[in-house]
């Protein structure tokens, strides 16, 4: 429940004489909105470590070593059900039956027993010896061939960084349970930090590292939490209890704000929602060049909780289903709960195409399901389709649940990160075992499905002529596209300036992708964040791409420049960047273009590339 008194208005009366001085710091804009309010530091979020440094004991502080370590198990167990108790009412019901087993770990009494004893044996702190025990548990349990005790692993060591925390007294910032209406500082966000983050109090988020394009800014958009990112050093500039405005459209944020700023702010914010409101109302309006081409415009989803969103914003359909999400919450989802979610959306959609993409854990998305965030350079590791051929017990019952929720709408599937053919080709012959497998059991699905791949690394963008050949679409995935073509990690901010998706080379890379589409007789979509950035529209519109996928958020915007652009103007753009050895020419080309057919536009993108 909220408190009123927590509540921050958003013009606060009156800011005291002895005013701290405004300082304005610049970051990414990850998500557009305005947020006023009061900061809450978070720690950085790194782990404690299970290996701490010996630390004996004398016999005289054994009885209060064993109390520290029955306290700390006790205050771990009401976390746990905090945790639970909330997780429930904001997720769905089965996610919060994981802390279940949380809590009996925290009940073990072998476990307690153990830790007491080997304290007094070897007086060693509660830490030290909690510690060897815990380590021993979790390596005795993941080195057995079954999924599903590796799984309890991971659920043993969750458990053991809490207890550990308590032992030292360290407090974890609950960013599920926040004390009122706060705007969370933070060195980093993990996307499964964000996914859990206490909807209802959360105004908006800012983070030293992070971008545009990484998986946590993405999820604040399609939360509706605005958010900066790649604010380099706020965390030793901001402190709980300051004064905030969090500018999501331009990618700022003011500390200490003057009586006038907030005032300013009040209006602005005024204003980009009015424009916001109005866009969202044109949300009928077909989405076509004013010389008659229509371009698809569908919404990019992670969770299947504001279907009637989407289906309010006038998408298409959904372009993009990151399932990925499903799996953050430490517990693989089964082949039934799986089919439930995408029954539930092929069914809300009414008959409006759904692209459900086929697990793309690793890189940002880490989870601690099966120890993969040891990977030493995650996005180029065990990730996506890599994984998922590694752990068949992944990816089939996947494959299976969206068959056969085929037969309950319009589904379509498609894989992520193809690199190599023979990846592609192994996956398309599990698919058709799955398929035979379905057949005599007599479960229904579409026969028909189509089957797309993701172009989003620099060997599958060279190599699409052969690719199209064995797909029935295509969606470029801008945001790894960029990444792995300009060797920039698409979430660390000290290379951002690098991270250019206007770049003469993605412009070439796109153009290739599209042709050979054209050519095998496939269509094209853009899933990727460079779909909502309204500069970068005209351009892939004039490329010949036919559907771009984006957040519920940019749809009104991409609308408004799509039905404002003509189609020859877009081709002529294209034309031109295709000759361009510069990305800035790009970049200016295409901003020149923005701000001639939609100037009102401008002031609510965000600024990429
Ligand atoms: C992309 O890479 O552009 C994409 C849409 O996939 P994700 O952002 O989930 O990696
Ligand atoms: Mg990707």
């Amino acid at each position: 429940m909220k408190n009123d008194d927590d509540k921050v208005s958003a013009v606060p009366p009156q800011v005291p004489s002895e005013a701290k001085r405004e300082i304005m710091l610049h970051g990414i804009p990850a998500s557009p909105g305005i947020a006023i309010g009061v900061a809450l530091a978070v720690g950085d979020g790194d782990r404690v470590s299970l290996e701490p440094e010996s630390h004996p004991i004398t016999e005289s502080e054994v009885p209060n070593e064993i109390n520290r370590f029955t306290a700390a198990l006790e205050k771990t167990r009401l976390q746990i059900m905090d945790l639970q108790k909330r997780v429930q009412s904001s997720l769905q019901a089965s996610e919060a039956s994981i802390f279940d087993a949380h809590l009996l770990i925290v009940d073990d009494k072998v476990l307690t027993q153990e830790v007491v004893s080997e304290i007094r044996k070897r007086l060693q702190s509660a830490n030290v010896v909690f510690c060897e025990i815990i380590r021993r548990y979790i390596a005795a349990i993941s080195g057995v061939d079954d999924q599903y005790l590796k799984e309890r692993a991971s659920d043993v060591a969750d458990v053991a960084y809490r207890i550990l925390e308590n032992l030292n007294g360290q407090e974890r910032q609950l960013l599920d349970h926040l004390p009122g209406q706060r705007i969370v500082i933070s060195r980093d966000l993990t996307p499964s930090d964000t996914a859990l983050l206490d909807r209802e109090n959360v105004q908006a988020f800012a983070t030293e590292t992070g971008s545009r394009t990484s998986h946590t800014a993405i999820l604040a958009r399609s939360m509706k939490i605005p958010a900066v990112v790649g604010l380099n050093g706020i965390c030793g500039q901001i402190h709980n209890g300051d004064m905030l405005i969090i500018d999501g459209f331009l990618g700022a944020v003011i500390l200490n704000p003057r009586q006038e700023t907030l005032e300013l702010y009040a209006q602005k914010e005024a204003f980009k929602e009015q424009l916001y409101n109005e866009l969202q109302r044109e949300s009928s309006l077909i989405p076509e060049t004013i010389d008659g081409y229509r371009i698809q415009l569908a919404a990019n989803i992670d969770n299947v909780n504001n279907l009637d969103d989407i289906l309010s914003s006038g998408a298409a359909g959904i372009g993009l289903f990151r399932t990925e999400y499903l799996f953050m919450a430490n517990k693989i989802p089964t082949e039934e709960e799986q089919f439930e979610v995408y029954r539930k959306i092929a069914s809300a959609m009414n008959g409006q195409a759904t692209i459900i993409r086929t697990l793309d854990l690793g890189g940002d998305k880490l989870s601690s399901l099966l120890n993969i965030s040891h990977d030493p350079n995650p996005f180029l590791g065990l990730r996506s389709i890599r994984l998922c051929l590694a752990y068949p017990e992944l990816l089939i019952p996947q494959l299976r649940a969206i068959l056969r929720a085929s037969a309950f709408g319009n589904i379509k599937m498609m894989f992520p990160m193809v690199t190599c053919e023979d990846e592609l080709d192994k996956l398309l012959e599990i698919l058709e075992s799955v398929r035979k497998e379905l057949r005599a059991e007599k479960k229904k699905f579409d026969e028909e499905m189509e089957i797309g791949i993701m172009i989003e690394t620099p060997a599958a963008a060279l190599f699409a002529d052969h690719l199209a050949k064995k797909a029935d679409f295509f969606s470029i995935g801008t945001n790894d596209l960029v990444q792995y073509t300009m060797a920039v990690d698409r979430g660390n901010e000290k290379v951002a300036n690098l991270y250019r998706p206007a770049h003469p080379v993605i412009v070439m890379l796109i153009h290739r992708i599209v042709q050979a589409a054209e050519k095998a007789g496939i269509w094209v979509s853009v899933c990727g964040e460079m779909a909502s950035d309204p500069r970068f529209i005209p351009l892939l519109v004039g490329l010949g791409v036919q559907e771009l996928s984006m957040s519920p958020v940019s749809l009104g915007m991409a609308r408004r420049v799509i039905r404002r652009l003509k189609m020859y103007e877009a081709e002529s753009l294209a034309e031109k960047a295709l000759k361009c050895t510069e990305h800035a020419q790009i970049l200016d080309m295409s901003d020149e273009l923005l701000h001639r057919i939609a100037p009102d536009v401008v002031s609510l993108a965000m600024k990429g590339g």
